[in-house]
């Protein structure tokens, strides 16, 4: 039986007067991530200085985070780069899995994927000009999409805005019946619900580490290859930090013999630091356990609003295994709603066009936030607190 109320709740730093619903765009700050950039910034940088990134393990520090995220996605040790942000992962991935299947014409994506990965696609497209297409589709038709032209199959498992999930196994079966290279966007997914990378069989996985994972704004990203194809990539990026041997300065790039090879430059440590610390919390309970109580909370939401606020139509779907780790609900007025409830003190956040979206984050919330919010969204939707000319000016994050 799922608990409700994990013991981490106790390990985050939340305001007082604040229900936080948006740990699906930025995840909360784990208590001791203040020490511990003090510490990496005074005592590494300041006195060990350049001596740090072997002193201090700077240097193993991506490899080791990234042996830590793989348990989190169903990955085996050593198979998870990381650094850079997602945007680049994303480019990454495509470009070696266009190198993949010369001769194959598509990149097969959706309508709902977020859309810097479809302008990374686009751009990369582009710089090749080699009359490669990338072809988008309703979510529900992805499937039937996929033919024996395609190169790559690009998706994002859980959707931005609705939440809805796509079924990682079955897709990626038919992908490979295809002979298509399958790459999925975790964005929405690493910490949020349990990801089986290794029994996908999936060339690719990307993803970020600030949402569900607390690693702070700005947080290294990471890319999953599998084993068997990672000393077969070309990459398009080829930093020295993904060279075999960095420190041997040879004039030309020889890949490391791993998925490392998808490394670029000089890690960001404190930002590393600081991930490193928020992924001790793993340590402590593990994705299934988050997942349980995501679902109940969710499902416990979900009821609460649809009862209480008969003008909220539900977007996201009701079966649990179709769905990710938010919820979000249509409401023609969601970005003024959504506004109003931000002066109440719960946190969530709006999608163009109509999308008020609801992260459940099981770390540190409880039913007890969860009941108290949907009330505070009765009396804002009821009472109409969001028809005030100050909620309706956006702002440039929504
Ligand atoms: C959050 C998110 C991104 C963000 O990419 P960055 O490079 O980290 O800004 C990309 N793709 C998806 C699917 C996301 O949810």
């Amino acid at each position: 039986m799922p608990k409700l109320s994990l013991p981490a709740k106790a390990q985050f730093e939340l305001p007082e007067d604040v229900i936080y619903l948006d740990g699906n765009s930025l995840g909360a700050l784990p208590k001791g991530s203040v020490e511990k950039a003090t510490r990496t910034i005074q005592s590494e940088w300041g006195q060990q200085l350049i001596r740090a990134w072997n002193t201090a393990g700077w240097m193993d520090l991506p490899r080791q985070i990234g042996n830590k995220i793989a348990p989190l996605i169903g990955a085996a040790e050593g198979t998870v780069a990381t650094g850079d942000t997602l945007s680049i992962k994303v480019f990454q991935a495509l470009d070696a899995a266009i190198k993949m299947r010369p001769g194959r014409t598509k990149i097969l994506s959706d309508t709902g994927n977020f859309p810097t990965d479809l302008y990374m696609a686009q751009g990369l497209l582009r710089s090749l000009d080699r009359g490669l297409e990338l072809i988008t589709v309703a979510p529900e038709a992805v499937e039937e999409a996929i033919d024996d032209d395609t190169a790559a199959v690009f998706l994002t498992e859980v959707d931005y805005r609705s939440g809805r999930r796509h079924d990682m196994m079955q897709i990626t079966k038919t992908a490979h019946t295809h002979g298509a290279v399958m790459i999925w966007d975790l964005a929405h997914s690493a910490g949020a619900i349990p990801v089986h990378m290794t029994a996908s069989n999936a060339e690719f996985a990307v993803g970020c580490t600030y949402k569900y994972l607390n690693g702070g704004p700005g947080a290294p990203a990471f890319i999953y290859a599998r084993p068997d194809i990672a000393g077969q990539i070309d990459p398009m990026m080829s930093g020295w930090l993904g060279h075999d041997a960095p420190f041997e300065f040879e004039p030309d790039y020889r890949p490391a013999l791993s998925t490392e090879r998808l490394r670029i430059g000089t890690p960001a440590i404190l930002q590393f630091a600081v991930l490193d610390h928020a992924l001790e919390v793993w340590t402590q309970t593990s994705i299934d356990e988050v997942w349980e109580n995501a679902i109940e909370l969710s499902n416990l939401f979900i009821e609460r609003v649809e009862d209480s606020c008969p003008d909220l139509t539900l977007a996201t779907p009701r079966d649990p295994e179709l769905r990710g780790s938010h919820v979000s609900f249509h409401f023609e007025q969601g970005y003024a709603a959504m506004q109003a409830l931000i002066a109440r003190g719960v946190i969530g956040d709006f999608r163009a066009p109509d999308i008020m979206r609801f992260g459940i984050t099981p770390l540190y919330l409880g039913p007890e936030d969860i009941e108290a919010a949907a009330d505070h969204i009765a009396t804002v939707i009821n009472d109409r607190l969001w028809d005030d000319p100050t909620f309706k000016t956006k702002n440039r994050v929504t």
